[in-house]
This record gives C-alpha cells, sequence and structure tokens, in this order.
C-alpha cells in the first residue's frame, strides 16, 4: 500500500473510531459483546457475585458494600474518573430484574472498548457507579419486598431495611449529580389511549409535591428526550412516561429532593420479544444517556420531547381474550350464555409455568388482547372452578354440537375436551382454535 492511501486509510478509521455510536450501533455492540447469557428473570444471587468477580478480574472496581436482612452481599462498581457522578441502581424490587445483567453487561463493554473515542470520553467526563440487584433477597425468592416484608421503594424515610439504609448511605457518602432507579412495570401497562404495551417508561423524577424545576431536573428530561429517541426507532409506539404523583416515602422522590435528581426507568412487556430484547433497549437507553451527558449531546434536546411522550395507561388490555365463548356451568346444563373471557398471566420467572386467572367476563368488545382467539363454535366450562372473575383460567372446551354431560363427575375423562388452556398456555388442541389477528 503506498504511504499516501495508507495515512488516508488510518485517518478515516480514526473518523470511524472517534465517531459516536448510532443507537443501531450500540444494539449491534451489546448482541456481539454482551457478558450475562441468561435471562434476567433467572439470574441468583451467585450470578451476581460471579458476574462481580469477573468484572473484578478486568480490573473494574467492585465493592461488597453492604448485606441484606438474609446477610447476602451487595455490590457496588466503579467506572470511569470524570467529575460528573452518575449513579445506577437495580432491582430494589426483587421481580424486577432487566436491568441487573445490563449494568454488567455495560461496564464490560466499556472496558473492553476503552480505546475507541467515544468510550473515552465517558471515562474522562464521569465517574459511574452502579448497585445491581439491591434487594439479593428479593431477587432470590422473586419477591417485590425484601425479607422483612417491608416495600424498599417505600423506605426512604423511615430506613427500616437495611438495604433502604445502604441505598441512602451511599447516596450521601457521594452524592450523585445525576441518579438512575432502574425497575421493571407491568407487561399490560400501555401507552396513552392505545393498546401498545409500554416496553420502556420514563419518569424524571420531582423532588417535592409542587414539582420545582431545577436545571438538574430540566437535564434529565433532555437526557430522556435522547433516550427516547434513540430507542424511538427501535419500538416506536411502545414508550410511555410513567406517572409524576409525589410519593414522600419513595427512594427516587427523595434522591431527587436530596440533591440528585434522579430517571426513574420502567421496563414492561414487549409481546414476542423476549428478555434478552428488552435488555438489549436498556443497554441502548443507558448508554446513550451516558454519551448525551459525556459529549454535551443532551444540550441539543428539548425537555418538550420528554413532556409529549404519553402517559403510562393500565387496565386496556389482557393478555389473552377468548372471544364468543359459550358458558357452561357444571350441573346446569341449559345455562349455556356467551361471553368474552379475559385472561391475565402473574410474572414468573423465565421458563416457569405462570398460573392465569380469568379477569374479565362478558362483553370485552372494546378491550385488545395480546393473544386473542375466536372460540364461537365452543361450549366452555371451568376445569376446577366455574369461570369467574378471579378464578384460576383452567378452561375445557368442547365443539358446539358434541353431546356431552355436563354434571358428569368425571367429565374430562367421560368426555375429553377438544382443547384444555391451563398455566397460560394451550395442553391439548390449541392449534384448532382460530387465533384473532389484532
Ligand atoms: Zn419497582
Amino acid at each position: 500500500m503506498r504511504l499516501a492511501s495508507a495515512l488516508a486509510l488510518t485517518a478515516v478509521l480514526f473518523v470511524m473510531n472517534a465517531m459516536p455510536q448510532t443507537p443501531a450501533e450500540l444494539a449491534e455492540l451489546w448482541e456481539r459483546e454482551h457478558v450475562v447469557k441468561k435471562p434476567a428473570s433467572s439470574l441468583r444471587v451467585k450470578d451476581v457475585i460471579e458476574q462481580a468477580e469477573a468484572l473484578r478480574k478486568l480490573g473494574i472496581r467492585v465493592n461488597e458494600v453492604g448485606r441484606s436482612v438474609a446477610d447476602r452481599p451487595i455490590f457496588q462498581a466503579e467506572w470511569g474518573r470524570g467529575p460528573l457522578k452518575v449513579f445506577m441502581w437495580s432491582q430494589m424490587h426483587g421481580d424486577e430484574p432487566t436491568a441487573t445483567p445490563v449494568l454488567f453487561d455495560m461496564l464490560t463493554i466499556f472496558h473492553n472498548n476503552r480505546d475507541k473515542e467515544w468510550v473515552k470520553q465517558i471515562e474522562e467526563k464521569i465517574t459511574l457507579r452502579v448497585v445491581p440487584m439491591l434487594n439479593p433477597d428479593g431477587a432470590e425468592l422473586f419477591i417485590r419486598r425484601n425479607l422483612q416484608g417491608i416495600d424498599i421503594n417505600r423506605d426512604a424515610v423511615d430506613l427500616k431495611t437495611p438495604e433502604g439504609r445502604l441505598l441512602k448511605s451511599l447516596r450521601d457518602a457521594w452524592q450523585p449529580e445525576i441518579g438512575f432507579n432502574l425497575h421493571n412495570q407491568n407487561y399490560l401497562t400501555t401507552v396513552g389511549q392505545t393498546d401498545k404495551q409500554a416496553a420502556i417508561s420514563f419518569l424524571v423524577v420531582f423532588g417535592d409535591e409542587a414539582k420545582t424545576l431545577t436545571p438538574g431536573h430540566e437535564r434529565n428530561m433532555r437526557l430522556v428526550a435522547a433516550m427516547y429517541q434513540a430507542l424511538n426507532q427501535f419500538i416506536p409506539g411502545n414508550i410511555g412516561r410513567y406517572g409524576d404523583e409525589w410519593t414522600p416515602t419513595a427512594f427516587g422522590d427523595n434522591f431527587s429532593a436530596w440533591g440528585t435528581p434522579t430517571i426513574l426507568i420502567e421496563t414492561g412487556g414487549l409481546h414476542g420479544r423476549d428478555e434478552f430484547y428488552l435488555a438489549k433497549m436498556n443497554f441502548v437507553a443507558f448508554v446513550t444517556a451516558l454519551r448525551a451527558l459525556a459529549d454535551g449531546g443532551e444540550a441539543r434536546f428539548s425537555p418538550t420531547t420528554y413532556e409529549v411522550i404519553p402517559r403510562n395507561s393500565s387496565r386496556r388490555i389482557f393478555y389473552f381474550i377468548f372471544r364468543g365463548a359459550t358458558l357452561i356451568e357444571r350441573g346446569q346444563p341449559d345455562a349455556g350464555k356467551p361471553a368474552d373471557i379475559g385472561v391475565n398471566i402473574e410474572r414468573r420467572r423465565a421458563g416457569l409455568s405462570t398460573p392465569g386467572f380469568v379477569r374479565s367476563v362478558g362483553d370485552l368488545k372494546s378491550t385488545a388482547g395480546l393473544e386473542e382467539f375466536d372460540v364461537s363454535g365452543y361450549n366452555v366450562i371451568g376445569r376446577f372452578n366455574p369461570v369467574r372473575s378471579g378464578a384460576f383460567a383452567d378452561l375445557l372446551f368442547y365443539k358446539k354440537g358434541r353431546q356431552v354431560n355436563w354434571s358428569s363427575a368425571e367429565l374430562e375423562t367421560e368426555f375429553p375436551p377438544d382443547a384444555i388452556f391451563s398455566l397460560g398456555k394451550w395442553l391439548k388442541g390449541g392449534e384448532d382454535i382460530p387465533r384473532i389477528k389484532r
């Protein structure tokens, strides 16, 4: 290669290296280099200990900073050496895991790409401290609260939990300028007046009931605008704004009041996409915010972009809707009546069965389901209990016209159903039930 072309190539490579990554490139980077290979919901404390050790081996500062009620370790990792102090914590609710692996992924990816200009810039401008899995006891049991049965996110004032006391002491000792409070919201949370799931919701948390706007809150609005714009390329219509009622006992609100204006990020559901996809969305959001802080790019965004993100809504969709069922009650042969059945399932770890519950019986024409079935050709009877709101959604389906003795004590053996729906899935015959396209 001639010297001139070699120099030109070097220049091109240098520019590419220095160029800020696009959201699509950040997503690809995560695809290639993320280190936590288990779904977030299956992570245990031992996995977090393992990941903390892996960071340490890379030379990243990781300390055990506290212990849970059951004496499980809580870690804080630090990356970067810049003047701007950014603090992120995840999984203060034990069954809200999505961000936990992403914090490990992100620090590892920063470390492994520390020769890139955009990463150097973050490293030089920001010091980042992260606490992945603040509630290890809750995470181990996959429950919201800690082992004292206390919601840590309502313990910012009372400080009855060791986890809450730790979180406050980490903030007070370091006085970070920005906080990121990382949670999961209900799978069925929707965006505005639509039937679309809120896969990600943001909130700039104010520090008082009057919602006093400080420069820190305005900066956070611009940061959310940057994250919103980045994510909108992947999940347009699936981004919401979390309710901003002042909660005097919550950590986000108090962090903001104590001088660390905080951004709440809630990961919701995105039907048909797995947990890894949502982890990737978290990664794109976090890195976008950190880059916008490091290169000053946040100044280009307007708080208005944040203010027009549609608010979260709830109770607009069901997980499953069985449309046009004829409901049969045991022992009442002539009681068949038409109804739609709305069924939701509970949040569980990946791979575990999820109990379904009937949440509505009646005319659900104005409501959408993530999955809808046309069961107008079927008589439907509860497997163990009548089909009522609140009951287990274990349903037996019989094609209309079949002779069935609904009073039979051995209904399922004497008259095998054409289809059975149980624990949130079809056990039998589901392939014959027509699906309704949304
Ligand atoms: Zn939460």
